[in-house]
This record gives C-alpha cells, sequence and structure tokens, in this order.
C-alpha cells in the first residue's frame, strides 16, 4: 500500500508552502487508498519552540487531513516523534561503519574551522576517511569525540528519478562525506529522515524542491543500506507576484504566508485548502472548486507541474467568497459570529436577517465589523443624502415619507422582515408612490449611509423596533 509522511519540523509556524505539501502527501495515499502518516522532526533540539506540535496538529484538524499515524493517534511504527526514537539511529550509523561504508571522524571543530577558511567551500577533505583500523580503535578507545561520516563514491555519478522533475544526475565528486551521527549522538536530520522513511514503510516521498538537491545523498544512503528506494515527488515552489509585475518565493513582504494568519484575516480553512490544491497540481477537466473529498478523488500525481505556483491573493479571496455563499446559514453565522460580536458585544441581535444581507456579499469575514458598524452607532450624515433621482426623493417629500412611516411602523406589534416589509409596501400603495420613494429616505435615516448590506426593512428588522424609531425620528429633524 502506498504511505505517505507529513514530516514537519516544529518551528511554530505552518507556511502555506507546508501545508501545501501535507495536502498533497494527504490526497496522494487517499486517492491511491493508503495511508498518511505525521512525523515530527524535532532533531535540531536548539530550535525547539513551545507549543509548535500543537500548530501542527491543529493546522492539520482545521482543514481536515486526518492523519492515520502519528504522535497523538499512535500506529505500529512509533514513536512518531524523532526526539523520542534518538537511540535507534546510531546502530544503523554503525551497521555502516562495519560494512565499510562510514567512518568515524575524529577531527577536531578547530581543524574543520580552518579546513573551511582555507578552502572556499570545498567541504570536508575526508582527513579520516582512511585512518589505520589501529589508529580508530586507539581514538574510540580513549573517548575522543567522534561523527559517523558516510563515505561518498568519488568518481562517477548518481542518477535518480523524481516523477516531477525526471531523472536528476550529480556527480559524485561534488558530494561530501556527509555526517550521519554528530559528536553528541544525535543523528543528523538528513540520516535521520531516511532511516524513519524506511521503518515506517513510506513508499512516496513528497516535499518541496528545495529538497531536490539533497535527495543524491538520501539517495547513496538507500544504496548504502540495499534498501527500496522510494518514489520522490518534489513539489514546485511558490512565488508571490512583486509589484514591478516579476514574481519572486513568497514571502511576507507579498502578504500573510502563514496559515494562521491566513486565518485572521478572515479566510476560510476549506478556501484555502482548495486554492493550495491547485498551487503545483493542474485538475483534469477545467474546473476549480473542489471539496476536501472531491481532491481525493479528482487528484493525480501526474496533474503535478513542475513550473513554479504564483500564489494569487485576489484569486485566493474570490474561492473565499465561493465558499462563504456555498455555507448555509447556520453555518456563517458560526463563522461570523466572533466579529458580530467585535462590533455588538454580547447584545443579542436578528443573527438571521444579518447574515441575509452580509453573507452574499462578504469576500472574508475580516470585512464584517467594518460592514456592520452602522447598526451599533448611527453614523453622522448629510440630509443630502435623502436627494436621489431614481428613486424620485428630494428632501421635501422624505419628510412626507418618514412623517408617514413612523406611526406606521409604530403599530407593528411583531417586529420581523416580512411583517415590516408587508406594513411599508401597503403603506407606499395608499400614498401611491414608488416604493423607492418610502424605502429611499427610511433606509438613509436608518443608516445614515448611502451603500448599506441589505435594503431598509432588513436594516429595519435588524435594528429592532425602538432603535428605527429612534433613528427615523432624528431623520425628520
Ligand atoms: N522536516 C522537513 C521540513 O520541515 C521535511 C523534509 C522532508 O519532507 O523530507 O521541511
Amino acid at each position: 500500500t502506498v504511505r505517505t509522511r507529513f514530516a514537519p519540523s516544529p518551528t511554530g509556524f505552518m507556511h502555506v508552502g507546508n501545508l501545501r505539501t501535507a495536502l498533497y502527501e494527504y490526497l496522494i495515499a487517499k486517492s491511491m487508498g493508503g495511508q498518511f502518516v505525521l512525523r515530527i522532526e524535532d532533531t535540531d533540539q536548539e530550535r525547539l519552540v513551545e507549543g509548535a506540535v500543537d500548530v501542527i496538529y491543529r493546522t492539520l484538524d482545521q482543514v481536515g487531513l486526518k492523519h492515520d499515524e502519528g504522535p497523538d493517534v499512535g500506529g505500529d511504527y512509533g514513536p512518531y516523534i524523532q526526539s523520542k526514537r534518538k537511540d535507534l539511529y546510531k546502530p544503523y550509523a554503525e551497521q555502516l561503519v562495519r560494512e565499510g561504508k562510514a567512518y568515524y571522524c575524529f577531527c577536531t571543530k578547530e581543524r574543520l574551522d580552518a579546513l573551511h577558511e582555507a578552502q572556499e567551500g570545498g567541504g570536508y577533505d575526508r582527513h579520516c576517511r582512511d585512518l589505520p583500523q589501529e589508529e580508530v580503535d586507539r581514538l574510540l578507545a580513549a573517548g575522543t569525540p567522534y561523527v559517523i561520516r558516510q563515505k561518498m563514491p568519488v568518481e562517477g555519478s548518481t542518477t535518480f528519478h523524481d516523477v516531477v522533475y525526471g531523472d536528476i544526475t550529480i556527480e559524485n565528486r561534488e558530494l561530501e562525506d556527509q555526517i550521519l551521527l554528530k559528536s553528541d549522538g544525535y543523528p543528523t536530520y538528513n540520516f535521520a529522515n531516511v532511516i524513519d522513511d524506511h521503518l515506517m514503510h513510506i513508499t512516496h516521498v513528497v516535499r518541496g524542491c528545495e529538497y531536490l538537491t539533497s535527495t543524491p545523498k538520501y539517495n547513496l544512503l538507500y544504496e548504502a543500506f540495499g534498501w527500496e528506494v522510494p518514489t520522490y515527488v518534489h513539489l514546485p515552489l511558490i512565488m508571490g507576484k512583486n509589484e514591478d509585475g516579476s514574481v519572486s518565493k513568497l514571502s511576507k513582504r507579498h502578504g500573510a504566508t502563514g496559515f494562521a494568519d491566513l486565518m485572521a484575516e478572515g479566510y476560510l480553512p476549506q478556501a484555502i485548502t482548495n486554492y493550495i490544491a491547485l498551487l503545483g497540481w493542474c485538475p483534469k477537466e477545467n474546473r476549480e472548486l473542489f471539496t476536501l473529498p472531491e481532491l481525493v478523488e479528482n487528484f493525480s500525481i501526474e496533474g503535478i507541474s513542475k513550473s513554479p505556483a504564483v500564489f494569487d491573493y485576489d484569486k485566493l479571496t474570490w474561492f473565499n467568497a465561493e465558499y462563504i455563499r456555498a455555507m448555509t446559514q447556520d453555518e456563517f453565522i458560526t463563522a461570523a459570529m466572533p466579529y458580530f460580536q467585535q462590533v455588538f458585544g454580547d447584545k443579542q441581535m436578528n443573527w438571521e436577517v444579518l447574515a441575509s444581507i452580509l453573507q452574499p456579499r462578504v469576500t472574508k469575514l475580516t470585512e464584517i465589523p467594518g460592514m456592520i458598524g452602522f447598526f451599533q452607532e448611527l453614523p453622522e450624515y448629510s440630509v443630502d443624502l435623502f436627494v436621489n433621482k431614481k428613486s424620485k426623493t428630494n428632501l421635501e417629500n422624505s419628510v412626507t415619507m418618514l412623517e408617514a412611516a413612523i406611526p406606521e411602523l409604530k403599530s407593528v406589534s411583531n417586529w420581523q422582515l416580512d411583517t415590516i416589509h408587508d406594513q411599508l409596501i401597503a403603506l407606499a400603495q395608499r400614498l401611491e408612490v414608488k416604493n423607492g420613494t418610502l424605502l429611499w429616505p427610511v433606509r438613509i435615516a436608518a443608516a445614515g449611509m448611502q451603500v448599506t448590506p441589505g435594503g431598509a426593512m432588513e436594516i429595519l428588522a435588524i435594528l429592532g423596533k425602538e432603535e428605527s424609531l429612534r433613528r427615523l425620528e432624528i431623520g425628520l429633524e
């Protein structure tokens, strides 16, 4: 069976690139009936961030990427946190030493630093690669600190295949004898990654293309152990649009790059997921909107492209608006509630009517407070707003309309959208005026603004009877 893994290093931040990697890993596994594993790569103890693993769990949960195995759900190949696996790597490094494929290196930091300075970036000079065995034994017996390095082939070339990028060949002499085990006994990042992918039976290694250059090293490790090489799937870069029209690697100056930051900007998890699914993957049919189950159904590795994908915030906003409209009213009210509360506090409002006017208009939830502030506080407005050609209103007839509307509305005992509606429509008929001639001044007086979400009746329904009448009276002044 197909097994993929998401192997984040807990940094406390879920970059959209990482989230896309997780999504594609999930989709590859699930589209082929396989398993999706979560492994936490925290061997770099110096860079540990408090609470960072929780950010990973929370994000996966919010976007619905349910892992089959992982630190929190268990599984047959745990532990799934590398720091809890620390003792299992060393024997593998020692196995390679015994087989002549790796060696102890006793070079001191001073020597390596000097080497580094003397030759610009040439890498380790393989000084310890051919130390006589007695010398090695003597140094080990004396407790000399060491690292274990892999013996890279010095001639020939290494070729590996990547499903997206094709065959890639590099000259072996360009490869340094990489460290497998550090002097503190911890594995290097690359070493632990390969051992774990093997032990966890990972069939498809999916990751960003920034790892493409390290892949020959991974590949030579699989070869050294005689293990089956996984299928490599490297994903294209994600770029951002610059002001001058050019593109460069997506970074903060383009906009929010973290999942939590995008959420805070009012984007919905489903919209983010749908949008990033298309950053590097092209569906067969010309279609853009996919729920997660639909992505699983339609995803295929062949559709992954190697050309860089451009993260377009306007496009994401379009997706977000589509998802907002597709919500049920209850879902919308739940999602919007924190933003409603920013304006109304604990006050109970007519949430249904409020939702009915906002849901068709909102593109990001964060727009909501700005759109509804007038309900909480009547803005100061100029009487000129009452004048509108299309509704045939002017300063005089606006007063007449408001004067007529106030007693009618006072008589409404059950203050609901439909009762308000019926009362005002009947009044317009009786007055023999266009509906607009009556509703325009009512809406201006109720909202104090020319452009409002929703019409006069919705606004009155949301304001409530008392506040509505108070505002219409103010309109008369
Ligand atoms: N721990 C790596 C990261 O956070 C993952 C590398 C890989 O997927 O092999 O980017």
